[in-house]
């Protein structure tokens, strides 16, 4: 089933608009995620997609179907929230069995649906409990279980894994993603947490302060931000942010970060970049993005390196970041006062020595410096 919202917004009160100026076109079958940090808008639109709350401007389709003034209830769509609302004085079977026993379907199907999704979820042995007998765990598959039995035609969750500790996030995700895969019914994510919207979602819409700034699959809101939030947001550690200006010569076009009393960086753009920047007219003041693995750690300066000192190395595991400084440079950093590059932990670098630093040359972001979206 398609959801589609048209020019959605939601005031609140006069003053505070949560939501503004939404549109989104959600395929049938697809598992797509709303990301944003706390405040941004993204449950009060899942709630609006729910029926839980009115829109103040827009329309909101399932199917096809102009469900905006629609309560709730008709609208067959199951939400799973971060606080698992069990039914405490209920056994595990009578939580999943109550909606179907409402709807007033037989005893027989009834029972084949739960004990279906129990096994589904590996929750049959757990059947006879409350909730209050179960883990953490197994309660948030009973929730899971709950919205899979009624056999919605789009599921809304709402942070659903964010109780869990970290392990078992991990792994309850992977299972809802497989799940996900089996039963392909449409499904509208809700989290902060950039690393669970990459592993889960066929496209991610990343929202803050009630806008959408971009919609993409994982790979392309990662390596192709559409804004300077974007690329901050997404990726762990976040990208490196430097203020640059576009230099033109008989070469081509190039980008300079200028570090006074360090050699700075010289960049010359990919042809495609130089032309797409040429026929936008990008301003010269711009902001350039490098991730961390992109950043490319050089024992011996030439001409365009960056020169930075390694501040000290943080392992972690497969991998190692170098914490960075830029001699007398730190000024031109943006959001934060040191850079970030990715290390092979085989080669090790020890802290307080000079390096250069120079980006992939296809794996730059380039914003602009006033609006911050991206531009080439
Ligand atoms: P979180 O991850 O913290 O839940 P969110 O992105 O889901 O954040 P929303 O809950 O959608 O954010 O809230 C968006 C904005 O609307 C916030 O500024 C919030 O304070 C405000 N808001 C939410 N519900 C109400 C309400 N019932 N009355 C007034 N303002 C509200």
């Amino acid at each position: 089933m398609t959801v589609v919202l048209t020019d959605i917004t939601k005031a609140y009160g006069t003053q505070h608009v949560a939501v503004k100026d939404l549109d989104l076109d959600i395929k049938d079958g697809e598992f797509f995620t709303l990301l944003g940090p706390s405040g941004c808008g993204k449950t009060t639109t899942l709630r609006m997609i729910a029926g839980l709350e009115q829109v103040t401007n827009g329309t909101i389709a399932i199917h096809g179907r102009d469900v905006t003034h629609v309560p709730a209830r008709l609208r067959d769509v199951a939400m799973v929230f971060q606080s698992y609302a069990l039914y405490p004085h209920m056994t595990v079977h009578e939580n999943l069995a109550l909606n179907l026993k409402v709807k007033g379907l037989p005893k027989a199907e009834v029972e084949q649906r739960v004990q279906q999704v129990a096994t589904m979820l590996r929750i049959d042995q757990v059947l006879k409990r409350k909730p209050g007998q179960l883990s953490g765990g197994q309660r948030q598959r009973v929730a899971l279980g709950r919205a899979i039995v009624r056999r919605p035609n789009v599921f809304l969750m709402d942070e659903p894994l964010s109780n869990l500790d970290l392990k078992l996030r991990e792994e309850t995700r992977t299972e809802l993603k497989k799940l996900h895969e089996d039963l392909r019914i449409t499904t509208v994510y809700v989290t902060h947490d950039q690393s669970e919207a990459l592993v889960l979602s066929d496209r991610i819409g990343v929202m803050n302060d009630g806008r959408l700034l971009q919609v993409g699959g994982p790979h392309e809101v990662y390596s192709r931000p559409a804004d300077v939030f974007v690329a901050r947001f997404i990726g762990s550690p976040s990208i490196n942010l430097l203020e640059a200006r576009l230099h033109r010569d008989g070469d081509g076009l190039w980008v300079d970060v200028s570090v006074p009393g360090g050699a700075g960086l010289r960049h010359r753009l990919p042809d495609a970049t130089a032309r797409a920047l040429s026929n936008g007219h990008a301003h010269d003041a711009l902001t350039l993005g490098i991730r961390p693995e992109d950043f490319l750690i050089r024992r011996s300066s030439a001409p365009g390196r960056l020169a930075a000192s390694v501040d000290f190395i943080q392992p972690m595991g497969a991998i190692s970041y170098a914490i960075l400084r830029l001699p007398g440079g730190d000024a031109v950093i943006r959001e934060r006062d040191h850079l970030i590059a990715a290390t092979d932990p085989d080669d090790p670098i020890e802290r307080g020595t000079q390096v250069w630093l120079e980006p992939r040359s296809d794996r730059i972001c380039l914003f602009d410096q006033q609006t911050g979206r991206a531009v080439g």
